[in-house]
């Protein structure tokens, strides 16, 4: 599989899965990093900008969530 972060050139080849979307480990490390300032309040959802490139591929995302909500 390739990275689903990738979107801008030649997508990596994914070595790790962030909630079963496939990436490369930069983007990987870069969400993850993302995620624990998120949960340390650092940053707001709206914020994180490298989880938002790939929620709409997490079935289970607050923005899939939502659009059911509709
Ligand atoms: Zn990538």
């Amino acid at each position: 599989m390739k990275c689903q972060y990738c979107y801008s050139g030649p997508a990596e080849d994914a070595t790790k899965t962030w909630a079963l979307i496939p990436l490369c480990e930069p983007h990987y490390q870069e969400i993850r990093s993302e995620t624990m300032d998120y949960y340390k309040k650092r940053i707001t959802y709206e914020d994180r900008k490298a989880y938002h490139r790939i929620s709409h591929r997490i079935p289970w995302s607050r923005v899939n969530m939502e659009d059911d909500w509709k």
